[in-house]
């Protein structure tokens, strides 16, 4: 991180450090030519022209209740992309982390478990050993979070509520704890009001990644697929980091993580910037009605006076796609989640803000990034329920199987006040390389079933 920082002086990049992006500014050929943002210091409203927009916004956990991510995890580039007409890509893969602590969402990481925790229910069971009789406790993200909410829907969650597990670490040597989990030691105690050395961790699958988000190629330029061309290029706009979604997780970030997003598509960018990219021409101008479109949103979230309150709706949102849209998903679930979500979305109309300032606005603020949260769960829910297959982080009971005939395909989602249109997109399933080039052999990669 600090090398990327003095590089980037080195190279004169300005960084505009309490600015939050409002929205992309596009053209008449659907090209992106800049983005409007707010400078939260002054209040002040700016226009950025760009040859190229790169989004790296991150993902969208806030739109659940429980998340181990940060508060600014609301999906906005993701939501700027919807409000530009854009699709956003295979939204229904949400990565679940079996031990986010119960009530705050912070991770307890999985090293724990690697160093012989292990979780119980309320009848003190080693749960996993029935599940998974070989990895047990070390079985994949997925299938333990999975593990977990089934023993809490069959009645065997531990709490006055029977709505959490235990994770156990207090049978491993106390100078164990302190040398190697120190971090988990200090965030149980803060977080838990948990002596670790003494007693379990209440733990729920919380989410951690998402896999889905704007569709890109491998190059990190933003998509916007058309029958004719499903990899048709979005002029002047790119995305990478868990914002972007070129694919490579597929349906679970299992055997990855976040490095390639992050180094390997930002490298990517870049690379492909300096080639479409004439230093030499001008920025391109600014689209007055796109500003203005941008500037009317604004505004008229800034002077909302209706009945409902920023935090009341969000919170509705996350009980509902935590209730509806996280690791057990049957077609029933899955449907009365569509239902309450467009209700819930349908109040969107009425919120209210009561702080009309520019300056420091959190009122303001934490409305403007429900606007961004909103559309991104809808997409989620949407696209979860039509999904009629089971395909990594998509575990879907009534069709417990993955189905290639019929799935092997990315789910495409356009999100236009409270309805969401889906459409479908091709998988690429020729590598980029082939064998008699040196490329790998697809028979070495080819999907096997997940044994446990
Ligand atoms: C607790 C935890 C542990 C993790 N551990 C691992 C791990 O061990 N290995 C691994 O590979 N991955 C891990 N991950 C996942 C990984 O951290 C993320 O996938 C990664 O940080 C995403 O990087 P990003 O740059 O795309 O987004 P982020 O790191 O979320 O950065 C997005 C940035 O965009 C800014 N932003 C958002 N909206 C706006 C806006 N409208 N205007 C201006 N700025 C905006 C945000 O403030 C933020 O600075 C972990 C995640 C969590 C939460």
């Amino acid at each position: 991180m600090k090398k990327n920082y003095q590089q980037s002086l080195r190279n004169h990049a300005e960084f505009f450090v309490e600015y939050f992006a409002l929205d992309l500014i596009m053209d008449d050929d659907g090209a992106c030519v800049g983005v409007m943002a707010l400078c939260l210091e002054d209040g002040s409203i700016h226009r950025f022209r760009a040859h190229q927009t790169v989004l790296a916004t991150g993902g969208y956990g806030r739109a659940y209740f429980s998340c181990t991510s940060a508060h600014t995890c609301t999906g906005d580039g993701n939501a700027m992309v919807l409000r530009a007409g854009l699709p956003l890509q295979d939204m229904e893969f949400v990565q679940f982390h079996p031990t986010g602590i119960y009530g705050a969402g912070c991770l307890i990481t999985e090293g724990a478990r690697g160093e012989g925790g292990y979780l119980t229910n309320s009848e003190g069971e080693r749960f996993m050993e029935r599940y998974a009789p070989t990895y047990k406790d070390l079985a994949s993200r997925d299938v333990v979070s999975r593990c977990m909410t089934m023993e809490i829907r069959e009645g065997r969650g531990v709490g006055k509520e029977k709505d959490h597990i235990f994770l156990h670490l207090n049978h491993l040597p106390p100078e164990t704890l302190a040398e190697r989990l120190p971090g988990i030691s200090e965030s149980a105690r803060i977080f838990a009001g948990v002596d670790v050395t003494r007693e379990p961790i209440p733990v729920l699958p919380t989410v951690h990644y998402n896999m889905g988000g704007i569709p890109t190629n491998y190059w990190g330029e933003v998509l916007n697929p058309t029958k004719e061309n499903p990899d048709a290029v979005v002029p002047g706009l790119m995305a990478v980091g868990e914002a972007g979604c070129a694919s490579v997780h597929g349906a679970n970030r299992l055997g990855s993580n976040s490095l390639i997003d992050l180094v390997v598509f930002g490298r990517a960018a870049a690379i492909r910037a300096g080639k479409v990219v004439d230093p030499e021409t001008a920025n391109p101008a600014l689209d007055q009605a796109s500003l203005d479109a941008a500037l009317a949103r604004f505004d008229g979230l800034r002077h909302a006076k209706g009945t409902v309150t920023t935090a009341e709706l969000r919170l509705e949102m996350q009980k509902t796609m935590q209730a509806d849209a996280a690791v057990f998903r049957t077609d029933k679930t899955l449907a009365e989640g569509c239902a309450k979500m467009e209700a819930v979305a349908a109040k969107m109309d009425d919120l209210s803000v009561t702080d009309r300032s520019l300056v420091w606005n959190s009122d303001l603020m934490e409305t403007l990034e429900l606007t961004n949260l909103m559309p991104n769960a809808l997409a989620t829910i949407v696209s979860a329920e039509a999904r009629k297959e089971s395909r990594g982080a998509h575990a879907h009971e009534d069709y417990p199987d993955r189905d290639d005939k019929t799935w092997r395909k990315h789910s495409l989602a356009v999100v236009d006040g409270k309805k969401v249109e889906l459409d479908y997109r091709p998988v690429h399933l020729d590598p980029l390389t082939p064998v008699s080039e040196g490329g790998i052999d697809l028979k070495k990669i080819a999907p096997k079933a997940r044994v446990y």
